[in-house]
């Protein structure tokens, strides 16, 4: 076998793995974010887990009619109350969240990225100002903790050490329904 044909067999190989994963991965854009998901399963996961009780004033919008319209208001509706709680308010911020079937994928995608292993359900990377969520674990509490690290990383333009980052984080949890 030349080498020609050897590397064309390659590039085959490498065509074909990456299709599939391709072709299953859509988005929604929201106003703050991009939502990256492979399933309506997870879209649908994600949607009845993130219940807003007490809140839901905050989050009703007539116009949603569709699971996509629910999550589009739900996480900007979030969003813009993180905000208002930390009181901080970043210009042009924009982030992705991926939505994950569960926290042994947060895991694999965790160790991927830092080469360590940890136990999270959700955690946001500065670097590729993205969360990483698993659907199976996600609560409104959950997801506005991320939230609130990303609305932090914006705000500051040198990152405060990680213990105040956590620190408001957990703020935030602390008065999401206050
Ligand atoms: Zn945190």
């Amino acid at each position: 076998m030349n080498f020609m044909r050897f590397m064309n067999i390659i590039l085959l190989f490498v065509v074909v793995l990456l299709i599939p994963s391709q072709a299953f991965t859509e988005e929604i854009k929201t106003r703050y974010t991009t939502i990256i998901y492979n399933s309506t399963d997870q879209l649908d996961n994600f949607n009845d887990n993130i219940i807003t009780g007490g809140l839901s004033y905050f989050f009703q919008r007539q116009d949603s009619v569709t699971v996509k319209d629910e999550i589009v208001s739900k996480v900007d509706g979030l969003v813009e109350h993180v905000e208002s709680i930390l009181e901080m308010y970043p210009s042009m911020m924009h982030f992705r969240i991926v939505l994950l079937d569960d926290d042994n994928e947060v895991r694999a995608v965790y160790r991927r990225q830092y080469n360590k292993s940890v136990n999270y359900i959700a955690f946001y990377s500065p670097q590729e100002k993205t969360v990483y969520i698993s659907v199976d674990d996600v609560e409104l509490r959950v997801l506005a903790h991320e939230i609130a690290h990303v609305v932090i990383d914006h705000y500051f333009g040198v990152a405060p050490p990680v213990k105040i980052h956590e620190v408001l984080a957990q703020y935030v949890e602390k008065h999401l329904e206050d």
